[in-house]
């Protein structure tokens, strides 16, 4: 067997493929809490001779299937949870949300873990009938909207197991992902005080909420003090009961901090938290924490960039029918679309002029072309749990065309995209992608090195998890 016999398994193997990927955008299970997509997974992976595991580090929503053995050992990452509000039909070009069930598949999850196990069968496949050495894991990796599984395991250093880890995430455009994007902090804090008569008795009162109110205002001068990258966002939970004439007893506020790095971030962290200590002590009210999640910022590496795209480059990108380009244009016409699509475009001239170009201006509906190649260490807003992987392993991420070009993320369009035949090609196309790129490490031992070799410089500052010992996921 060669690398296209291997590919060509999953044009075999299409059909139950994307049959997974839209029962998983039925279910549309939200993070943490994908019970039936992870049974599926599991099955497929049963039913594929990986030996499974159900649950990872008490995430059981988690799953991993494992085929091979000795090195490489590469690690091939899998999400589905699904977003709350999001309802939509599949294939529809106008708002219309599916009764029965509030979540969807907004942000392409269904798609992402259907082409990951793709990727594993092919990998699996090659191992099996090469006899080569090599190890392929898929990672059911649940909570990727909420939640950060990822980041838990990384604090149980799974991902330190991995030669290399790979990925994909459904989007507008066929690229190498490079750059990188924001570490992220997630922290409930929960003030209790003492309920009282606010007009009788009001001395004998102790205010949570007036807690948590000096609590935002004194992040708020904390503002000024923080790094240019830092943002800090916050949401009450909980500001007591509706009654003014009670002094409320109890009240909750969210905060998510950001920083540029997961190291920054934890230490910011540090001074949210003496900022709620301290309204704690001007309001007499006791402080406790609920810790949500974390995400570190992924650390981007030119060899795995140029590995990916090698094989991006070879894997014929899909054509498609002539109602599949009638869908696009009219759900590309329920948004507002400026610019030009792609990452790179924004920042280098001579790629936005390609992109300007192959796209029409930016008017084309579909991108039915692969970016050319571009390193970035840009930090784009956003942040994901594959970062604490990249710390751990070499990380390389695609994108693939699953909707029209320039669809907003998290969004009705994307979850009505997520069924049609675009968005299936799409996941073919990363599957492919991503199993052609562990092929080249399996078959060549001179590639792993030099990724290796960039990957101890570009986090030779050393990974700080930013799950703390004892926090438990949570579903916020
Ligand atoms: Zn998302
Ligand atoms: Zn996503």
């Amino acid at each position: 067997m060669n690398k296209n016999d291997a590919l060509n398994i999953i044009d075999a193997k299409a059909g139950m493929l994307c049959a997974a990927s839209d029962e998983i955008w039925g279910l549309a299970e939200l993070s943490l809490q994908e019970y039936g997509s992870e049974k599926l997974y599991e099955q497929f992976l049963i039913k594929e001779g990986f030996s499974v595991r159900h649950g990872l580090c008490s995430i059981e929503t988690a799953v991993t299937g494992t085929y091979g053995s000795g090195h490489p050992v590469i690690g091939i990452l899998a999400e589905y949870d699904a977003l709350s509000g999001l309802s939509q039909q599949g294939g529809a070009t106008v708002e219309k949300p599916v009764p029965g069930n509030p979540n969807g598949h907004g942000c392409g999850h269904n798609l992402l873990g259907a082409g990951a196990l793709g990727a594993a069968i092919a990998i699996k496949e090659y191992l099996k009938f090469t006899g080569k050495s090599g190890t392929v894991i898929f990672y059911g990796c649940p909570g990727e909207e909420g939640g950060a599984a990822k980041a838990f395991f990384a604090r149980e250093n799974e991902w330190s197991k991995l030669d290399a880890a790979l990925t994909w995430h459904p989007d507008d455009v066929n690229q190498v992902v490079t750059g990188s994007s924001m570490a992220c902090i997630q922290k409930e804090y929960i003030f209790s005080g003492v309920a009282s008569h606010a007009a009788g008795a009001p001395e004998q009162g102790r205010s949570a909420l007036d807690a948590a109110e000096l609590m935002n205002i004194g992040v708020q001068f904390l503002r000024e003090h923080m790094g240019q990258n830092a943002s800090v966002h916050y949401a009450f939970t909980d500001a007591g009961g509706v009654s003014p004439n009670v002094v409320q007893s109890k009240a909750k506020v969210l905060y998510m901090i950001r920083e540029a790095t997961v190291q920054e971030a934890v230490k910011l962290e540090a001074r949210v938290d003496k900022i709620a200590q301290g309204a704690a002590l001007m309001t007499e009210t006791q402080l406790s924490t609920r810790f949500i999640d974390g995400t570190a910022n992924p650390l981007p590496l030119k060899t795995m960039e140029q590995l990916l795209y090698k094989n991006f480059v070879q894997v014929a990108l899909p054509e498609y029918t002539e109602e599949e380009w009638a869908y696009a244009a009219a759900l590309k016409n329920t948004y507002e679309s400026v610019g030009l699509p792609g990452y790179a475009a924004k920042f280098d001239e001579n790629i936005a002029q390609t992109v300007d170009k192959a796209t029409d201006g930016g008017k084309r509906a579909l991108n039915d072309f692969l970016m050319p190649l571009y390193h970035s260490s840009v930090t784009l807003p956003g942040s994901t749990d594959v970062g604490d992987v990249s710390w751990q392993t070499p990380t390389g991420q695609i994108n693939c065309v699953t909707a029209p070009s320039m669809v907003p993320g998290h969004s009705w369009q994307m979850v009505s995209a997520g069924t049609t035949g675009i968005a299936h090609k799409g996941m073919l196309t990363a599957a492919k992608v991503l199993a052609a790129a562990a092929i080249d490490i399996i078959d060549d031992p001179a590639l792993l090195p030099p990724i290796r070799a960039e990957f101890e410089h570009a986090s030779s500052a050393g990974y700080v998890c930013p799950i703390p010992k004892g926090a438990k996921p949570e579903i916020v």
